[in-house]
């Protein structure tokens, strides 16, 4: 037995499905997680001592590569000071005016610890800023784990939702509104019939958690024209395109600038740090200012801080972006051609350090057609690459990410792994 399934089977005996967060168990694939052991630059390292080509990155924040000298250094330095004060400290300060000097939209930042807390909070203080209590929210898009964004499309276009998780009240998903993304016109007409009651809309305006899907042209645009015409807030989640995608979010490539933004992932390096910010005087309604609550232990913790900064700074490097999205184009491309030349409908997209791979003809624009794709042969593909020393997500509707240390040969290594493993899918 190897050591993995020694691992998970003792996980099993104490922690629920023997992981911490549901993707990681494989149930989407089947077989046995790998037990990960140590991490640097572009590869993890498992229980049985195997070496991968990380394609998952943490899901998402691991952009500088694993392990990157200068933000363990940063960190190390950070503990000996202190692990937690549970008090304001300078370098809470330095991280916002980073994230507020970026991001567009961001005039003041609070931080949390996790992208669940920064889409509940920013959701709450969406709804305690315009006194309203409706929000729509796009299907297969993920904010997180808050009730009453654990909701799926209703029988009706206009009804509220179901809840996708048991314990989730139905009175408690009776506020939202779920439709289709890149369906602006279900967007104008729930706003034409619900307009004074919808306090927010809330997007990953490129969404990866139904693997990768652009906006079409005009969408965002759109949301952005009925906020504002209804007095609505339009939140842009980017949990995960933040400081992912390019140097300013999906706000930045798309122009179009969100009253709130959250997130978390990349802004942390690796450790947990989530944030939500956006309008300073939607903003100032965040108590102690205003009177909607919001709080948190290890908010601006110390050491995640740390890292989370030396993380942003090395963002800044010229070219960095360039760079990244070189490599995710030549890893998309190079599979595309793979996978063609073996004859396996097939297809990729890439922004920035994200990566979505099809197996459809097509790109898909929405969640039903990607949920068309054919994911008994991701199952097989994804096994098959494992095999061959290379981790992507388990799962096909996730996102994938490339990292700085991801360089040439290391995309060539995985493009020769492909080659053998579209081969063999045939
Ligand atoms: N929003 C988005 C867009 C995400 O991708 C995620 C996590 N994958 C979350 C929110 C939730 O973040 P966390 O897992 O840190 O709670």
């Amino acid at each position: 037995m190897t050591r993995n399934q020694v691992l998970f089977d003792r996980a099993c005996q104490t922690i629920p499905g023997g992981v911490n967060s549901p993707v990681r168990a494989f149930r989407s694939v089947g077989g046995t997680p790998r037990f990960i052991t140590r991490a640097k630059g572009p590869y993890v390292w498992d229980a049985d001592n195997v070496r991968y080509i990380d394609y998952v990155g943490s899901w998402g924040p691991a952009i500088l590569g694993h392990a990157h000298p200068v933000v363990v250094q940063t960190v190390r330095d950070a503990a000996v000071n202190g692990l937690s004060f549970g008090a304001p400290t300078e370098a809470e300060i330095e991280i916002a005016e980073v994230i507020a000097s970026r991001l567009p939209s961001v005039e003041k930042v609070r931080l949390v610890s996790s992208g669940t807390e920064a889409t509940m909070t920013a959701i709450r203080l969406a709804r305690g800023f315009t006194g309203r209590n409706k929000i729509i929210k796009f299907e297969g898009c993920y904010h997180g784990h808050a009730d009453s964004l654990l909701v799926k499309a209703g029988s009706g276009l206009l009804t509220f939702g179901n809840p996708t998780s048991a314990g989730v009240p139905e009175a408690f998903v009776q506020n939202t509104l779920v439709l289709d993304f890149n369906d602006l016109a279900a967007v104008r007409e729930a706003f034409a019939q619900q307009g004074e009651d919808i306090a927010c809309v809330i997007i990953e305006p490129i969404a990866g958690n139904m693997n990768l899907i652009k906006p079409a042209a005009g969408f965002l645009e759109g949301l952005r024209e009925l906020c504002t015409q209804y007095g609505a807030l339009l939140i842009f989640d980017e949990v995960m395109t933040g400081f992912r995608v390019g140097p300013q979010g999906v706000q930045g490539l798309s122009g179009v600038t969100p009253d709130l933004t959250t997130l978390a992932k990349v802004i942390g390096g690796g450790m947990p740090v989530g944030a939500f910010g956006g309008r300073a005087d939607v903003m100032n309604a965040i108590a102690p200012l205003g009177g909607v609550y919001q709080a948190g232990t290890l908010s601006g913790n110390p050491v995640a801080v740390a890292a989370g900064l030396a993380t942003l700074k090395l963002l800044a490097e010229p070219g960095f972006y360039e760079h990244l999205e070189q490599q995710a184009r030549k890893l998309t491309e190079g599979l595309t051609e793979r996978a063609h030349a073996a004859a396996i409908p097939f297809c990729a997209d890439a922004v920035g350090g994200m990566f979505g791979l099809y197996f459809t003809k097509q790109i898909p624009t929405s969640f039903a057609e990607v949920s068309a794709a054919d994911t008994e042969r991701f199952k097989q593909f994804f096994h098959a690459m494992l095999n061959q020393g290379i981790y992507f997500a388990p799962s096909a509707f996730e996102a994938g990410f490339v990292s700085a240390a991801h360089d040439d040969a290391v995309i060539e290594a995985t493009l020769d792994a492909a080659e053998i493993v579209f081969a063999k899918l045939r």
